[in-house]
């Protein structure tokens, strides 16, 4: 490998030459959903972003394990006034089992995932189902003497830990202005300190989620998680840990900190987050009330949208941006972005059809080259975009007859082309319609409708709604005519 992969290290703020700990192999933990709502365009950013790490990771030959928890108990994000948590409050008002509403949402976020293309991670492990691990965690941190029990619950010592070790070194707080900055809110009297964070909880009588511990029937605290899980199918050292840069702190600040209290040392070598989606110059998220969901986006129903979007045109949109920087969410991008995608697509089809020359004419032999340099400069995908854009308009000129390209040109041509969209940016050109040579595409989505029309005869609405529903989902547009049926992306 002639490029060394450069990573920007969030912790180091610089980047570095990734060096995994074990030869040929990685370790990657990134924070997943809150399953108490649907997911949003930033948990898909979040998503698409890790989803090419672990594609091009893979893609240079390392045997990757990805493991990406699902946030099922959940704490996280009280109503302020009623302190009681989003998924029992959902369950409690839809009279479901709490697990009923985490798996609903848990079922919803794969489909979208699914959709946008993403790999499945290798392991994803629910915080529900390591309520004793994360017990065993606590007791490693209370060993260490950096845990305090207060009315049941448990809390973590920061200006305990702060004397010893480097609390912020991954935001760059310090705990002086933190304590400054940090308010004690009403029901939070039993810590030492307000910039104290919980390890245990105590349940309240109305909250339903709660598991026996040494110190109360309650429930563990969200930053916990993530340590205990990513310790127990990781080991206590591994290569990259991901998530959104609202997650830095104190989310992450809070991991290195439990880490270090419990193993004596940090367990993470490269730091990665993704880059924040804004709307109107804000950013977009569930604390901010501004988000649009990817269903939504999907079939076009949200006032801020004037149509609906293919997965894949979210997918490509986001990866036209470098995954730190911003990316402003507007109409005229996204349909820019769907333009592009076709542009993509159109290449793909007419590289079928050239026809091989005496020499080459165009730049198309260092493609790989330039991807790969573009990819292993800290996953640089826009770069990488354009200089697929730049094979297109070769592709057009070759076929236009005013270039040409030699038969071992064309087949290298046509590996890097369909390796670097649909393995590494994972681009599923022929599922967005662009390319309209896909027969066996078509009939596919044909025969799934003349299944929903022979279920409509049997009155058999499940079915029928089902197919419907589903397809909306993933941009498809269906309507019933006098003799059967069309369909459009
Ligand atoms: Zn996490």
């Amino acid at each position: 490998m002639e490029n060394p992969l450069l990573i920007y290290n969030t912790h180091s703020r610089c980047k570095e030459v990734f060096k995994p700990l074990h030869e040929g192999h990685v370790g990657m933990y990134v924070c997943g959903p809150t399953v108490y709502g649907d997911g949003h365009l930033g948990h898909a950013r979040s998503a698409i972003t890790f989803d090419i790490v672990y594609r091009y990771l893979q893609h240079l030959g390392y045997k990757v394990r990805y493991v990406r928890n699902i946030t099922d108990v959940g704490h996280l994000e009280h109503d302020a006034d009623e302190g009681e948590d989003k998924i029992s409050k959902k369950a409690r008002l839809e009279q479901k089992e709490p697990m009923e509403v985490a798996q609903y949402y848990t079922n919803r976020y794969r489909d979208a995932m699914r959709a946008l293309n993403c790999l499945p991670p290798s392991i994803e492990p629910q915080a529900s189902g390591h309520i004793i691990d994360q017990i065993a965690y606590v007791k490693r941190i209370f060993d260490a003497g950096y845990a305090y029990e207060s009315e049941g619950s448990v809390y973590f010592d920061v200006m305990k830990y702060s004397k010893d070790h480097n609390y912020g070194c991954l935001s760059g707080r310090n705990v002086d202005e933190l304590l400054e900055t940090t308010r004690a809110l009403d029901g939070q009297q039993e810590k030492h300190n307000a910039c104290d964070f919980a390890l245990w909880k105590k349940a309240q009588p109305e909250h339903i989620m709660r598991w026996p511990s040494p110190w109360s029937d309650g429930f563990p605290g969200w930053h916990l998680e993530c340590s205990t899980m990513s310790e127990k199918y990781l080991g206590d050292t591994f290569d990259i840990h991901g998530g959104g840069l609202d997650l830095l702190f104190p989310h992450h600040e809070c991991e290195i900190a439990q880490s270090v209290a419990a193993q004596g040392h940090e367990a993470v070598h490269y730091w990665m987050h993704n880059n924040m989606i804004t709307i109107d110059g804000k950013k977009m998220g569930k604390s901010y009330n501004n988000f649009i969901t990817l269903n939504e986006f999907f079939t076009g129903s949200h006032e801020k949208l004037t149509k609906a979007y293919a997965p894949m045109t979210i997918r490509f949109f986001i990866l036209q941006a470098h995954y730190r920087s911003t990316l402003d969410f507007s109409n005229d991008a996204l349909q820019a972005a769907e333009k592009g995608l076709e542009r993509l697509a159109e290449a793909q089809a007419r590289l079928e059809r050239i026809k091989p020359g005496a020499e080459t004419t165009v730049n198309a032999k260092n493609l790989r080259q330039r991807c790969e340099e573009a990819m292993c400069d800290d996953f640089n995908t826009p770069i990488v975009i354009s200089h697929l854009f730049d094979a297109a308009h070769d592709i057009n000129i070759i076929l236009d007859g005013k270039a040409s390209i030699t038969k071992e040109d064309l087949e290298e041509l046509k590996r890097t082309f369909h390796e670097f969209t649909s393995d590494v940016l994972g681009l599923n050109i022929s599922a967005q319609g662009g390319s309209t040579d896909n027969e066996a595409y078509k009939k596919a989505i044909d025969l799934l409708l003349s299944i929903r029309q022979q279920a409509k005869a049997n009155k058999d609405w499940a079915t029928s709604d089902k197919i419907r529903n589903e397809l909306a989902a993933l941009g498809f547009s269906v309507k019933d005519t006098k003799d059967g049926f069309e369909w459009s992306l």
